[in-house]
């Protein structure tokens, strides 16, 4: 017996749901890759690009996923034997660093938690340390996907200005742009990398870096540069080169609506729904915490991302849950990765989601919770009901 019929949910941090709107774009035939049409689009995507990274600087597109956006940043600045610096809250970051040992760079991860949040201040003592500048340039994400922490990239980049140390700040924003805000120039961020699958409410298999002056001039004595991901090649005349070959025409066509839909809605609005919707998935978490089963992840409140939460549960199977999500009611649950593995389920809250979308995840997992005799503070779903009726207004 189940209760799933029709489309499943997914509500996993990547690939989210697409809107109808983006997956008709892509249906139609391709374009003259040398036609007018196809630089206007690579042209307005740039510029939107830039625009949703909040930067003058320039924006890169790359037929890639998260992991090759990060390969592109690593291999335009850094040298072989340059020394990185990875800023722990999860698994995200560290997979950027292992990338670049890989690459032939020296890595070193400032130690974080599982639990937590950056902490700026350890940042800035790090970097007092590095009396002789040998540290190139420091990586850390916005959002960790993983542990579910939302790190103030903000107030780590001003921690980083107040030593006056030169390293590049590099910051990955796959799980968060157009979902929260992001400031790349005003924040101190030289480098900027997102991916399309995520909040971008795209296709996967996009790839995308931002690049300010300062990281620009870094680049040009590089030595880790190939040609695929090279900034200069792309900066070439001929349009081919700003993909390196041939363009990924109907990933653009679909990039197109999903922005041209987040311009109709609005950024800050954009950003303000998953801050709602994001609040009221903790609301239900923290009903649920109750039972001594369940609970959040991360520490802190304010550490918490609007885009994903990580709920651990203690002493019991996580995949039990997840299994009856997706078999008996057809929602996905995303699965605890890295440390985590086992001991936690993910609810994304990312991208093309609204009230029903999240209200139902929730309503199902209290199902399962249920069905599967988890102990768990009642209430769960009419937390968030609540809390929705009183800050969604009339
Ligand atoms: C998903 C994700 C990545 C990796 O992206 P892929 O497209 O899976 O390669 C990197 N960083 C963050 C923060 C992510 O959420």
């Amino acid at each position: 017996m189940t209760v799933r019929a029709g489309r499943e949910f997914l509500a996993i941090p990547g690939p989210t749901t697409m809107p109808d709107e983006v997956l008709q774009a892509m249906h139609r035939p391709a374009l003259d890759i040398y036609s007018e049409q196809m630089l206007e689009l690579t042209d307005s995507l740039l510029a939107d690009l830039s625009k949703l990274f909040a930067t003058k600087g320039k924006s890169y597109i790359y037929i890639a996923n998260g992991h090759g956006a990060w390969e592109a940043t690593l291999s335009n600045v850094l040298s072989r034997g340059d020394k990185l610096l990875v800023l722990e809250s999860g698994r995200f970051a560290i997979g950027w660093g292992q990338a670049a040992a890989a690459m032939g760079v020296e890595v070193e991860v400032l130690k974080g938690d599982w639990r937590r949040a950056i902490r700026p201040a350890e940042v800035e003592a790090r970097l007092k340390q590095d009396k002789d500048h040998t540290i190139k340039a420091i990586v850390a994400v916005q959002v960790d996907t993983a542990s579910g922490a939302y790190n103030d990239v903000e107030a780590i980049g001003k921690a980083i200005k107040s030593t006056g140390h030169p390293a590049l700040f590099m910051v990955d924003t796959v799980a968060s742009l157009g979902c929260m805000p992001f400031e790349m120039d005003r924040w101190g961020i030289d480098v900027a990398m997102s991916g399309s699958q995520k909040g971008l409410m795209t296709p996967p298999g996009l790839g995308f870096v931002a690049a300010n002056d300062r990281a620009r001039e870094v680049h040009k004595k590089a030595n880790l540069r190939t040609p695929y991901w090279d900034w200069t090649e792309r900066e070439g005349a001929e349009h081919y080169r700003k993909y390196a070959g041939t363009a990924p025409v109907h990933l653009l066509f679909a990039l197109r609506k999903a922005i041209d839909m987040l311009h109709v809605e609005g950024l800050e609005n954009a950003f303000l729904r998953h801050r709602l919707l994001a609040e009221a998935v903790r609301r239900a978490v923290a009903a649920w915490s109750e039972g001594q089963v369940l609970g959040f992840n991360i520490a802190e409140a304010n550490e918490r991302s609007n885009t994903v939460t990580t709920v651990t549960m203690n002493g019991f199977d996580p995949a039990a849950l997840q299994r009856y999500c997706k078999d008996k009611c057809g929602v996905v649950l995303g699965t605890g990765i890295g440390d985590l593995s086992g001991q936690a389920f993910r609810i994304a809250h990312m991208g093309h989601v609204n009230a029903p979308m999240i209200l139902g995840t929730l309503g199902v997992i209290e199902v399962g919770l249920n069905a599967l005799n988890i102990p768990h503070g009642k209430g769960g779903t009419e937390a968030a009901i609540e809390y929705l009726g009183e800050n969604v207004r009339a």
